[in-house]
């Protein structure tokens, strides 16, 4: 009797349509929407949420739901709204979308509930009389609280031999007592706030429902301070906050100083396993979590009563998922902001275009941090023109005397180079051959320690060559200087100092980078030399000089996002400098000091850098003024990927003739070959869709729908893509 059936709709974790319908066996209660359901899928079954409950068309053949998972939602319908939004703008399976807004144990079938914490291992001495009379053992233990005169641990009282259930015997008792230390004395004061840090905290705090702030505060201003204090009046009224970070690794003093400030907080980070995820999810939802900072994913965490939203370095790229369902998270903040109707704190020494952008347009509001905080002064900039000189492992002799200066006066040295191991080539000096991938358009890099040739894109490594695989002749020259080879010139320019190695194959684990930046801030005379890991969020007190190995990298690239990501990194390694009493000094190595671009960012700073290259981007009509979406595809064919954007193309163009105005246009480039044509054996392409408006982009992308494809084409859509080119 199909006509009495009840019919509901359901999300389930596939690509293609992802929403159908089944119906309601005759004694199962309708499940609320947002529910976890199991449903009969294909010859399998798969968790689905449920996504509406008023179907009035039924399909004569459904299929029954199996079980209902949830007596409630199980995501709110705060956040099915958001992922619903996020379906139609990033153009991905609502189902799919589903599967990354939820925890994956929740979507694996996990039953929602909070475990109760353990109870804390650290043992109160509270009624010293409440042993039994003869027992030796108890008695000891009593004493030994006595003497110590203050809690003890569990660990400390094991290593004093009291085990751990000759202390349970005693909690019986009513004699120790476990519980946490009162940590509410010792958290740390906030800091008075200078005039600029003032205003914004009182231009935040005033605001109580949807707005947007763009703190744009240098390198050491204290742009922390103000989040601190915007966050204590949400949290004294009860309300939760949200703090997105881009890497919690990279930045455990910053955590610390939200630790201090407010006792516990809830983190949200690659490392956790499903189930504690699911457990923070839970008490943030519960509302027994009041902070919570996490990184990108922390943005689809459901909250008992949220007020206010922080994202720290909303510039940076780690915002922008590159895989799968590519969400940028400091968009949808805003979109969550305003949809729980709470401001946003947006905050950086170099905000993004898009973020300045908005300012312009009247949609943000900015804050500045102009000056330093706690008397600190902005370092100076210095080039060295590399042309005609003659480099020790890449650094010039001007470079050389300058660090030495500085480690004479007890100053630390940072060396930025944006390249890890030893030669990023390596070069036949009889016929020119350079070491390739043989997957990859990509050269490989020299490493020692072992001696190989790695490829950094697919990670394929070789043994070296003992003579030239093209003309057979000796004579292979490293070329070009990566950290390992600084690192090596470094310990011979200045034997004896200190000498600190960090990038990814020196810190592998968050344990070996704090170990190096804990030894750092103890502030001895060092050179420290490495990547961007170095660039990120420290405070790093004694540092006085940051050198740049090589700037032209970054301004040469074609992509047309690139001075902005080389400006923001020189900006943000440099601001490394100078942080405390001393001054900093930082010294930039190019080939082209009189780079119009280079020399913009040093003579106006990154403020006047970013308002001309904005200037630029609007009369190109490159985003942030225009929206842009992309479609990538892959395959081991080079014209399989082709042809399919080619038909992409051609559909595209069709319905955007249907749909454009005079006012609104569409304009498709490509496709053409992506920069890395060739990645681990697969022929990359790219179709470039640029719109006038976005209303514009979003229809003609909805016009695709799904396109034939091919089993072994990839391929994806990304809307305002990170990566242009
Ligand atoms: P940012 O995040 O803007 O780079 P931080 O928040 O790390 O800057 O602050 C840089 C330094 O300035 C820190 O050591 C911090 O304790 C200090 N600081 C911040 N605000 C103040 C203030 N109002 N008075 C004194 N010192 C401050
Ligand atoms: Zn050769
Ligand atoms: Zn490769």
């Amino acid at each position: 009797m199909p006509e009495t059936k009840r019919i509901i709709q359901v999300a389930v974790p596939r690509p293609l349509h992802s929403v159908y319908d089944y119906h309601l066996e005759q004694e199962a209660p309708t499940p609320a929407v947002g529910a976890r359901l199991r449903v009969p899928f294909g010859r399998s079954e798969v968790i689905g949420i449920c996504v509406s409950t008023a179907v009035q068309t039924p399909h004569a053949n459904t299929k029954a739901v199996l079980e209902v998972l949830d007596d409630d939602a199980a995501i709110a319908e705060e956040l099915l709204d958001l992922a619903q939004w996020m379906s139609g703008y990033y153009h991905y399976p609502l189902g799919e979308v589903l599967a990354t807004v939820l925890p994956s144990a929740a979507r694996k079938g996990s039953v929602f509930e909070i475990k109760p914490e353990p109870p804390p291992d650290v043992w109160h001495l509270i009624n010293a009389e409440g042993i039994s009379p003869r027992a030796k053992t108890q008695k000891a233990v009593v004493e030994h609280l006595q003497h110590t005169g203050q809690p003890q641990s569990g660990e400390a009282l094991a290593s004093a031999g009291f085990n751990r259930p000759m202390l349970r015997k005693l909690e019986d008792l009513g004699v120790v007592e476990r519980k946490a230390l009162e940590t509410d004395a010792t958290l740390a004061e906030p800091l008075p706030p200078t005039e600029e840090q003032r205003q914004a905290i009182d231009q935040v705090t005033d605001s109580k429902r949807f707005e947007v702030f763009l703190l744009e505060g240098v390198t050491g201003s204290g742009k922390t301070e103000v989040y601190l204090q915007s966050m204590a009046p949400v949290l004294a009224a009860g309300k939760q906050v949200l703090v997105l970070v881009p890497e919690i690794a990279l930045t455990p003093q910053t955590l610390a100083r939200f630790e201090n400030r407010f006792g516990g907080t809830g983190m949200i980070h690659s490392a956790l396993t499903d189930q504690q995820r699911l457990q923070t999810w839970l008490k943030c939802r519960a509302g027994d979590i009041r902070i919570l900072i996490g990184t990108r994913s922390a943005v689809f965490t459901p909250f008992k009563e949220l007020g206010l939203i922080i994202v720290d370095e909303e510039h940076d790229s780690s915002y922008k998922q590159q895989e799968g369902l590519r969400y940028s998270a400091r968009d949808l903040t805003v979109k969550r902001a305003q949809n729980l109707n709470v401001p946003l704190l947006l905050g950086s020494a170099t905000p993004s275009l898009e973020s300045f952008y908005n300012v312009q347009r009247g949609r943000y509001r900015h804050l500045t941090l102009s000056e330093r905080a706690g008397g600190a002064v902005m370092p100076t900039y210095h080039t060295v023109d590399l042309r005609g000189q003659s480099l020790r492992g890449g650094f010039s002799d001007t470079l050389i005397r300058v660090i030495r200066a500085h480690l004479a006066k007890e100053g630390q040295v940072l060396v930025y180079l944006n390249r890890r191991g030893f030669a990023p080539t390596l070069l036949c000096k009889s016929c020119g051959w350079q070491s390739v991938c043989p997957d990859c358009d990509a050269k490989l890099t020299l490493h020692r320690q072992p001696e190989q040739l790695i490829c950094h894109h697919c990670n394929l490594r070789f043994a070296l060559p003992d003579v030239c695989e093209n003309c057979g002749e000796g004579d292979l020259l490293p070329l070009g200087i990566g950290t390992q080879r600084a690192e090596e010139a470094l310990a011979e320019l200045f034997p004896g100092v200190t000498l600190y190695r960090i990038d990814r194959d020196t810190t592998r684990t968050n344990r070996q980078l704090n170990e190096q930046l804990e030894r750092i801030q103890q502030g001895k005379p060092c050179i420290m030399v490495g990547t961007q890991m170095l660039a990120k969020g420290h405070h790093f007190p004694a540092v006085t000089l940051v050198a740049v190995v090589n700037a032209d990298a970054g301004f040469l690239s074609p992509d047309f996002r690139a001075p902005e990501r080389t400006a923001q990194l020189i900006v943000q390694v440099a601001g490394r400098a100078g942080r405390a009493q001393r001054p900093g000094e930082v010294w930039i190595q190019s080939y082209q000091p009189q780079n119009p671009l280079l020399q913009r960012l040093i003579d106006q700073g990154y403020t006047g850098f970013a308002h001309a290259e904005l200037t630029s981007r609007i009369d190109a009509g490159l985003p942030p003024a225009q929206p842009m979406a992309m479609l990538r595809a892959e395959a081991f064919e080079p014209v399989m990927a082709r042809d399919f954007l080619q038909q992409c193309k051609a559909h595209l163009d069709h319905a955007s003739q249907e749909i454009s105005t005079q006012e609104a246009s569409v304009e498709l480039l490509g496709p053409i070959p992506a920069p890395m044509a060739r990645l681990a054996k697969r022929a990359r392409f790219q179709l470039i869709i640029m719109a006038t408006t976005r209303p514009l982009l979003h229809r003609v992308l909805a016009k695709l729908g799904q396109p034939k494809t091919h089993a072994n084409l990839r391929w994806s859509i990304d809307v305002d893509p990170y990566d242009a080119m």
